[in-house]
């Protein structure tokens, strides 16, 4: 449908500018704009940045770059953690229309309409808002996201987000309820919680095992899946509450480094056997729950013995799956500072290796489901196979037609290794 003007999207990052560009992409919509791919020409061009490492950095410039050369006098817009870092280079760079900071990216669709107004218009005008994004319909996902808290106080020696998303805060309770309740209405069948840290979240008495209490009560045929999160700020009765139906066996326990001489370098606040505690706690009571896990490789000082204990842990924790960073020196972090920087390869090694742990763990966890059933959303149907995502996070492929965002028992009879990353296969139970 040709609208009123043609206007493109690029997301980099987290889940949280996920949830954000999809809720902007569902309110252009409704106001009639019509949204084409990236690497299609367009009059605006959103990119919604990351400043995380320096590959992130490297993205980000590569995506603005390729905006501004898309198509001549185009409004190039940019957005995210990048826009909070380098403002006022960015703000200076030819090609780039407005940079506009995360508080105030919430004002994009009015700061579009004042634009194609012909208004003489400055982000700053708009109102500093984290969380008045609007309702996210079926735009780029099948699962819902819905932000909860955004910021973080933790100031970890080599986190650059405190300073680009702030300090911590909360969302109303009532209105992430509410939120709930549009989206499952609207027919989204799994809710994603996501924020910076999300277990500091706090609204007057309710901490986050409440929130997520409340939410698994409200009715509704929906499942609730809790996305990356830091191991402090939950206990038994987040545990206790993985036996309800709705609340998905799966957590992102974000781990870093299993050696706590390098957990204290980095200012982290818990210890391995803390952390292993947790798992272990958890597992005990849910057998086959699927942790997957966040490793930094080559921080500095990290000695063999060190790298050596993030492996050892990396194995006993049985992570399905780990996302690997190789240390990034971001400016205006204390780590950016410390001695004993690690050498570009030694890192590459290191990451090499952690990901060899992840994926041989993967593959243990697979074989170990073989044989029973997933509640799989579905979420794409290609040719040969429909594709989506069990209760316990695991990808899962049928032969059998599925149409996206059902809901269907699948038994996991084989596991596809073939690819980039395996995957199980199956057949309607
Ligand atoms: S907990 Fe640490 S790593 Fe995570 S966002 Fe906060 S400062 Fe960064």
């Amino acid at each position: 449908m040709a609208g009123k003007h043609k206007i493109a999207f690029k997301t980099l990052g987290c889940r949280l500018n996920q949830y954000e560009t999809d809720a902007l992409v569902s309110e252009f919509r409704k106001k009639g704009y019509e949204v084409v791919p990236f690497h299609e020409e367009a009059e605006m061009y959103i990119i919604n940045t990351c400043t995380v490492t320096n590959q992130s950095d490297h993205k980000s410039r590569n995506m603005i770059s390729q905006a501004i050369r898309r198509r001549e006098g185009a409004t190039v817009i940019v957005t995210g953690c990048m826009a909070n870092h380098y403002k006022e280079k960015l703000e200076q760079q030819a090609g780039v229309s407005y940079v506009v900071e995360n508080d105030r990216k919430s004002s994009l669709v009015s700061l579009a309409e004042a634009h194609f107004h012909g208004e003489t218009v400055s982000p700053a005008l708009f109102p500093a808002d984290k969380f008045h994004f609007p309702l996210t319909d079926h735009a780029f996902h099948t699962r819902s996201l819905v932000k909860i808290q955004d910021g973080c106080d933790n100031f970890c020696s080599y986190c650059i987000i405190p300073r680009v998303r702030g300090r911590a805060v909360s969302r109303p309770a009532g209105e992430i309820l509410d939120n709930i309740r549009r989206v499952t209405d609207a027919g989204f069948r799994e809710v994603v919680l996501t924020g910076v840290n999300i277990t500091r979240y706090r609204d007057g008495q309710t901490d986050f095992e409440d929130l997520v209490e409340q939410i698994v009560a409200l009715p509704g045929d929906f499942r609730l899946r809790i996305s990356s999160i830091e191991p402090e700020g939950f206990g038994e009765k987040l545990f206790d509450l993985f036996a309800h139906p709705k609340l998905t066996p799966h957590l992102h326990l974000c781990l870093q480094s299993g050696s706590d001489t390098v957990l204290r370098r980095m200012r982290r606040k818990y210890t391995v056997a803390g952390f292993m505690k947790m798992v272990d706690s958890i597992r005990s009571r849910y057998p086959d729950f699927n942790f997957t896990t966040d490793i930094i490789t080559g921080f500095p000082g990290e000695t063999d013995e060190e790298f050596a204990a993030s492996v050892r842990v990396a194995r006993e924790a049985r992570f399905s799956h780990i996302h690997t960073f190789k240390f990034s020196v971001r400016d205006g972090t204390a780590a950016a500072r410390m001695e004993g920087q690690i050498p570009e390869k030694v890192k590459t090694a290191r990451s090499r290796i952690i990901r060899e742990v992840s994926l041989q763990n993967r593959l243990d966890y697979f074989r170990s489901m073989l044989g029973r059933t997933q509640e799989v959303l579905f979420e794409k149907r290609g040719r040969a196979m429909s594709m989506g995502y069990g209760e316990h996070y695991l990808p899962v492929a049928t032969e059998d037609k599925v149409r996206p965002n059902t809901m269907a028992r699948v038994l996991l009879t084989g596991i596809d290794d073939t690819g980039k990353e395996p995957f199980l296969r199956g057949r309607l139970a």
